[in-house]
């Protein structure tokens, strides 16, 4: 593996990038530009394909560029960093859908800061070199925004040797789970605590016997969820990631990277954005639906313009407090969630209004036609996915405007007597 010395100057980083990915990366087409969510299902000879240009990418120097040298990194800066991707900008990195970004934004992240050091020097390298695509099982079919409600549970294997573990239960919209190799799954380890307190992380191997992985269908046709049943798993304890019941703090961790993941990068802080283009794909709709000059529509162009300048200015300005060191530091990345999670759907439907019979039927070949009916289906992903706008809500009135908490019926219970407390209103 070529390695980049510390003493490598930014500027000599960015020749050698350029140079490397000239020879070694396809350009990307202008075609390939467009936001538009569409289908994200992979086939796994195409994730092969992606692993395999990874590892070249790793082996040339430009994964984990800020990484530890010890975890596969390059342990340079990010100033090497920013080069590497302006210069890659142009080019097809490689792609393994949305696991490839959570795999190295959402579980690499939580890994550097709770895992163990021989969890780290097993994983990390192959998180970076696409050996290991790894996926969040974090959900529960009946604890979803109450993540701490999850009733899959890891009982010690006590009698039967070793300091394994035995993982019973279900997770379900675990997002490219069909194509991953490892889950960073939440588990309940002590029913006999408060409902924070007995939840434990561990890798869970999708392969490994005890682990079934069926996809899901979604409304749009596309396959993209999964849900996992876990009959009698059993999981080594060196693949338990911070202390036993400290889960929810690890917790925090992932939510916090997945907010980020989910809300695009807030680190690149600079001018006040400008207006940018008028939203180019309604515009483009009303023509096709030959409708440009009504006035109704008109308005409708106006207002998404108007949403676009708004959640990018109030990214950047979030951005800024943020480096500023405003005290409530990530909880402020829920106001750009927000935004994105009430803009993207008036988008949508603004396109379905503008567009009629123009914005839900297309010929085959024509891929923008595709994208406002997908779109319009796909647009409440922000809203909900990591955190609905509702949690959202309570986030910001909690930890940034200092609001009251929500009641708290399950205080001082044990998380088997709230359960039990549930059932018994319940029925
Ligand atoms: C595109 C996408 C990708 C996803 N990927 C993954 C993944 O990879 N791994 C994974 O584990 N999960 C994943 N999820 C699941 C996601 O985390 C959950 O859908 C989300 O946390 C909401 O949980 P729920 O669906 O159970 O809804 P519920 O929690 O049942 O919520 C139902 C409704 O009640 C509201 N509500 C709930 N609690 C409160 C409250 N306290 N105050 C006010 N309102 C409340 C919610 O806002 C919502 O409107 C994904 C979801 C989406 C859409």
């Amino acid at each position: 593996m070529t390695m980049h010395s510390v003493s490598t100057g930014v500027e000599a980083f960015r020749a050698a990038a350029r140079e490397w990915l000239a020879q070694n990366l396809a350009r990307r087409s202008g075609h390939e530009e467009r936001s538009a969510r569409g289908l994200t299902h992979r086939t796994i000879e195409d994730i092969a394909t992606q692993r395999a240009l990874q590892k070249r990418v790793h082996e040339a120097g430009f994964a984990g560029i800020t990484w530890p040298v010890e975890y596969g990194g390059q342990g340079l800066t990010a100033a090497h960093e920013a080069a590497f991707l302006e210069e890659a900008e142009p080019y097809r990195l490689p792609d393994m859908g949305i696991a490839g970004v959570v795999t190295i934004k959402v579980c690499a992240e939580v890994i550097l800061r709770h895992a163990s050091e021989d969890f780290k020097r097993r994983h990390l390298p192959k998180m970076l070199s696409g050996e290991e695509v790894w996926v969040e099982f974090f959900s529960d079919s009946a604890a979803g925004s109450d993540l701490a409600g999850v009733v899959t549970t890891a009982v010690r294997a006590d009698g039967q040797g070793g300091d394994d573990w035995i993982l019973n239960g279900e997770k379900v919209w675990s997002s490219g789970a069909y194509y991953a190799d490892f889950g960073l799954c939440l588990a309940r380890t002590d029913w006999d605590v408060a409902k924070h307190k007995g939840l434990t992380w561990f890798a869970v191997a999708t392969a490994q016997p005890g682990v079934t992985v069926e996809p899901l269908r979604e409304i749009t046709g596309d396959i993209e969820f999964c849900r996992e049943i876990f009959q009698n798993a059993r999981i080594p304890d060196s693949e338990r990631i911070g202390e036993a019941g400290s889960g929810w703090e690890v917790a925090q961790t992932a939510l916090r990277f997945e907010r980020e993941a989910s809300s695009g990068s807030l680190t690149s802080v600079a001018k006040m954005p400008r207006p940018g283009p008028l939203a180019p794909d309604l515009v483009e709709l009303a023509a096709r639906a030959g409708r440009s000059d009504d006035g109704h529509v008109r308005q409708l162009i106006a207002k998404a313009h108007a949403d676009d300048f708004a959640s990018r200015a109030l990214g950047e300005r979030l951005a800024r407090l943020m480096a500023a060191g405003h005290p409530a530091g990530g909880a402020l990345i829920s106001y750009v969630k927000l935004a994105r999670g009430i803009v993207e759907p008036n988008h949508a439907k603004a396109a379905i209004e503008i567009g009629g019979a123009a914005a839900v039927s297309w010929a085959k070949d024509d891929r923008l036609g595709a994208t406002f009916a997908l779109d319009y289906l796909n647009s409440r992903v922000t809203a909900i996915a990591g955190g609905t706008n509702e949690i959202q809500r309570n986030t910001l009135g909690e930890r940034v405007l200092g609001l009251p908490r929500e009641p708290n019926v399950e205080r001082n219970l044990t998380f088997r007597e709230s359960q039990r407390r549930a059932l018994a209103e319940s029925t």
